[in-house]
């Protein structure tokens, strides 16, 4: 699909702007592209914490989708035509990532064992 982020996070994989400098994540979205998600029927989608001390939920139209944070980080969710996954982020918000980098960058930190 040919989606390319950058190590430091400078770069959105989406439009191309300047990224959410995450190392962890560094295939995030933008906070612009985050918010123009939408669902495979092109519903626009509000992703939330659950509370504050994490947690995701998804909304469309107002209205919660998710029955628990597993179900909202598996909820297909896309930006431009990418498929993207939504996780709550370490401290609290929610970091999207197109779902090619996800599955990239969680192998990654398995075969390194660099976690945390
Ligand atoms: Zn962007």
């Amino acid at each position: 699909m040919g989606i390319t982020w950058s190590p430091d996070g400078s770069r959105c994989p989406i439009c191309a702007g300047p990224g959410r400098q995450s190392t962890r994540h560094p295939a995030a979205l933008c906070e612009s592209c985050q918010e123009s998600v939408v669902d495979q029927n092109g519903n626009s989608v509000q992703l939330f914490n659950e509370s504050f001390s994490g947690g995701l939920e998804i909304s469309i139209s107002g209205k919660k989708v998710s029955r628990s944070t597993d179900d909202a980080e598996n909820f297909p969710l896309y930006a431009k035509r990418i498929e993207c996954r939504a996780r709550e982020y370490r401290f609290g918000g929610v970091v999207v990532q197109p779902l090619e980098a996800w599955n990239v960058l969680d192998k990654a930190e398995r075969s390194t064992g660099f976690g945390d």
